[in-house]
């Protein structure tokens, strides 16, 4: 098994936007292992949050850690290099086979150069051997072994969407941030993804933040639940807690 993630730690993190506070001082720490869910209404900054741990956007104020490392400040790249990768809320792939998708995951990691890769060096050939062994192990874990060499388009919606996972995970994230994984999914759907979460879980030992809508998910994958509502934490807690919790409460029935 691979070393535990380091913890990722959010620290009062303000984010602005032409007059509107999109996240106001929100703090929360994902543990080493664990799955953590950050819910809350429409609007109510959880993509903003995302945008924020993955360097799309930078906060006004507060910092973000994983680990020993300050994130804050950092580019995409050199994030998703520290081991922090993403899904999007909407699928991105449409383009290539299975194969393809997660290769270009995999290019990120390539040690051999642009060049050496085109010119088939014996050591850039190896690497690639390796990479396509690799994600096909990730194409396995994540329900895909059959359509490894399938077209994306061709894949039904459930499998495009663990297309988007299996492709952050050949990163080999430490922390892997999945949006709304579930959205436009049916029971099935539903079920298989749940199923993959908690195997990718338990096989590779990263930590989760996920957000989501589908609160059966929420309730049966997270160990931790914080709750944002208009850009603030307005509870956290056992998803047990956060259920009972009369701040959540009004939020989602709006009473
Ligand atoms: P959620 O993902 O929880 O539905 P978002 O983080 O997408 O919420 O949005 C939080 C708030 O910030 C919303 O009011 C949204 O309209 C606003 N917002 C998000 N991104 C931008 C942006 N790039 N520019 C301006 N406003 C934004
Ligand atoms: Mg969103």
């Amino acid at each position: 098994l691979p070393a535990a993630a380091p913890e990722l730690s959010v620290r009062d993190v303000t984010v602005r936007f032409a007059g509107l506070t999109a996240l106001d001082a929100v703090s929360f720490t994902v543990a080493p292992g664990s799955v953590h869910a950050l819910i809350g209404p429409n609007g109510a900054g959880k993509s903003t949050c995302f945008n924020v741990l993955s360097g799309l956007y930078r906060p006004a104020s507060g910092q973000v850690r994983l680990g020993d490392d300050v994130l804050t400040g950092l580019a995409p790249h050199r994030i998703a290099a520290l081991g922090v990768a993403r899904t999007f809320q909407n699928i991105v792939t449409t383009e290539g086979t299975v194969a393809d998708n997660l290769m270009l995951g995999r290019h990120v990691l390539s040690r051999a150069g642009f060049a050496a890769t085109a010119l088939r060096l014996p050591g850039a050939v190896r690497e690639q051997r390796a990479h396509l062994e690799r994600a096909r192990e990730i194409a396995e874990l994540t329900g895909l072994g059959a359509r490894f060499d399938s077209p994306v388009a061709l894949l039904s919606y459930g499998d495009r969407k663990r297309v988007e996972l299996a492709r952050a995970l050949c990163l080999e994230p430490r922390v892997l941030l999945l949006d709304e994984p579930v959205a436009g999914m049916n029971g099935a759907e539903r079920l298989r993804m749940a199923e993959v979460v908690d195997a990718v879980r338990a096989q590779l030992g990263l930590s989760v933040l996920l957000v989501e809508h589908d609160m059966g998910l929420v309730m049966r994958l997270a160990d931790e639940v914080t709750v944002l509502d208009f850009g603030r934490r307005i509870a956290h807690g056992t998803p047990e807690e956060v259920r009972r919790h009369p701040e959540v409460l009004r939020a989602y029935l709006g009473t």
